[in-house]
Formats: C-alpha cells, sequence, structure tokens
C-alpha cells in the first residue's frame, strides 16, 4: 500500500515506518522535524519535512492509500502551562490532516491515541468502553480527535482505528527513545545508569500500591508496531474502532528502576521526591479487545527484555 506516516522521525513512527517498509508498503514520511530527528527516518522512506498544517500538497503529491498519523506533542506537563500548542499542533493539526486526506479521497487512517484519554481510571485493567475524563490537555487533545475521527467515518466513510498506547518502551530496528527532554521512567533510569545523570527521583512511594510506587503497563514498540499493521487494514469505511494497547502486565516504579540496574550491571541511585501532579497509582491496559477482534499478541511481555533493548539502542548511540 501507498502510505503516509505523520510523525514519522518520531520514536514510535519511526519504529513503525521500518516495518511498514520490511512488510513491503511504500512510504512517505511527513514530519516538521520538530521533536523528531531526520535521520531516524528508515532509508526506503521519503521525508517531506512539513506541519500538518501544511500537509494538503503533500497528500496531493502523494495520493497515500492510507495515513498512519503519530505527529503530536506528547508531553503532559508543558500541556498544562502552554496549551494554546496543544489544541494548535494536536487538534488543529490533526484536522488539517483529515481535511486534506478528504480532499484527496484517502479515507483510511490509524491514530496513535494515549491512555491519557481515560484519566484517573475507576478500575484497572481498563476497557475501551471506560468513561474519558482526561486529566490534562495533552489527553483531552487526543481524545478531541478521537471524537473528530468517529464524526468523520459517520460523515465522510472514513475507515479508522485509535490505538490508545498505554506505556510505550524498548526499540526496534535501532530506534530508540530519543527526546531532547527527557521525562519518561525508562530512558532517564537508563541515563542514570549510563553516568549521564546523578539520580533518579522516583515520584512518591507513599501510593496504594504492593511496594508504594506507582505502576504502569509498559508495551514493546515492536509490539506496537505489530499492531498497527493489524489495524491499518482492519476497520470498513464508516467504521471508527478504538482499541487500547497494553502488555496486560502492570510494573512499578521500584521494578523497573531494579531492571534497569539487572540489565545495565550499573548502579541507579534514587532519591524518592513528592509524587508529580495528576500521576494515577495505576494504568494498566485491558487489550482483550484488539487482541480477540484483530489476533494481537505482545511478544515481549518480559520487563527486563523490555529495559534490555533500550538500552542496546541508547548504548550503541
Ligand atoms: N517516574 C518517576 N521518575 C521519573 C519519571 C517517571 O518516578 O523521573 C514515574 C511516574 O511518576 C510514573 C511512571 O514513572 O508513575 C511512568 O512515568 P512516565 O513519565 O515514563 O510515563 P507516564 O505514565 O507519565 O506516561
Amino acid at each position: 500500500m501507498r502510505v503516509l506516516v505523520a510523525g514519522g522521525a518520531g520514536y514510535i513512527g519511526s519504529v513503525v515506518t521500518a516495518a511498514l517498509l520490511a512488510d513491503g508498503h511504500e512510504v512517505t514520511v511527513l514530519d516538521d522535524l520538530s521533536t523528531g530527528h531526520a535521520d531516524a527516518v528508515p532509508s526506503g522512506a521519503t521525508l517531506a519535512a512539513v506541519s500538518l498544517h501544511e500537509s494538503a500538497p503533500v497528500l496531493a503529491d502523494v495520493r497515500p492509500e492510507a495515513v498512519l498519523h503519530f505527529a503530536a506533542k506528547s508531553l503532559v506537563g508543558v500541556s498544562q502551562q502552554r496549551p494554546h500548542e496543544y489544541w494548535d499542533t494536536n487538534v488543529g493539526g490533526s484536522l488539517a490532516l483529515l481535511e486534506a486526506m478528504r480532499a484527496h479521497h484517502c479515507r483510511r487512517i490509524v491514530f496513535s491515541s494515549t491512555a491519557a484519554t481515560y484519566g484517573e481510571p475507576e478500575s484497572v485493567p481498563i476497557r475501551e468502553d471506560a468513561p474519558t475524563r482526561p486529566t490534562n490537555t495533552y489527553g483531552a487533545s487526543k481524545l478531541a480527535v478521537d471524537h473528530m475521527l468517529t464524526s468523520y467515518a459517520v460523515a465522510h466513510g472514513f475507515a479508522a482505528v485509535s490505538l490508545r498506547y498505554f506505556n510505550v518502551a524498548g526499540a526496534a530496528h535501532g530506534l530508540g527513545e530519543r527526546h531532547a527532554v527527557e521525562t519518561h521512567l525508562i530512558p532517564i533510569a537508563l541515563q542514570v545508569a549510563a553516568g549521564e545523570r546523578e539520580t533518579l527521583t522516583v515520584y512518591g512511594d507513599d501510593y496504594p500500591t504492593p511496594d508504594g510506587t506507582c505502576i504502569r503497563d509498559y508495551v514493546h514498540v515492536e509490539d506496537l508496531a505489530d499492531a498497527h499493521l493489524l489495524a491499518l487494514p482492519a476497520p470498513a469505511a464508516g467504521e471508527h474502532r478504538i482499541y487500547n494497547l497494553g502488555n496486560g502486565t502492570g510494573f512499578s516504579v521500584q521494578q523497573v528502576v531494579d531492571a534497569a540496574r539487572e540489565v545495565t550491571g550499573h548502579p541507579v541511585p534514587v532519591v524518592v521526591g513528592e509524587r508529580r501532579a495528576g500521576d494515577p497509582a495505576q494504568l494498566v491496559a485491558s487489550s482483550d479487545l484488539i487482541r480477540a477482534e484483530l489476533g494481537w499478541a505482545p511478544r515481549h511481555t518480559d520487563l527486563a527484555g523490555i529495559v534490555r533493548d533500550a538500552w542496546d539502542v541508547a548504548r550503541a548511540r
């Protein structure tokens, strides 16, 4: 298939681009390189270095049969301080992309949604029919696009899938996480192990969990790529499906720190700090729906394996 990957120079988009190429698809990456890296775009894909707002001429030129849409701002803290950037890029940019798709008769899309659309869960594991009450602008902006897709499916016959990622981690195809401002737990733990940072601050150890630290669902980026390839042809015209993507097991911050120590063989000194605003005690996905409907099954569910893949790619860099 001829596909356009919006945000294909970022962490997840670049891994999925590599998987699409390996699967025989013809890929154009659209990315304004605001947070992505041109050198992360796998060779074999063509890069159009423009923003979502400028996507119409690219669609006119490429005439894709499907779009995979990863392009977004994704820092929860910044979304609270500078919400206009999140509404402009995540919502305004997505609207521009959908309108360009409509104008150029491309109606198939897989969209990167997030667990942050749910907010504080009433119960875990979280299913797709759980209430969506985001607690930050990032989650609200992603939820707005989910709603947009539902209406485009109904009104314009779009075939759409929203994949709600939980905590994406690991590395594949030599591509891993590389953010100018790193806020995620696993890359930070590995930076401490590598001696690039002195300590890791554990954001609270008084949560109602077995070891007192927060529990998250770490899903391997390669398993995520599998899900995109399965989701791409799945919906019929007029259908918008929503699937959670997690590995099915939660791991605590303390368990991640222990895995980083074990995998790297280096000390990872920690200090216990205050809770981070807006952090729920537990976020674990039920991925039963995508398993049942698309036959997806994560292959890398072992925490140490996920951390090891991230470490190997970070070290190679
Ligand atoms: N966390 C932490 N110290 C850090 C970064 C993260 O204790 O330096 C915790 C955070 O409070 C959360 C978990 O690690 O419970 C995962 O956070 P991350 O930012 O990686 O992902 P999120 O769950 O916020 O999407």
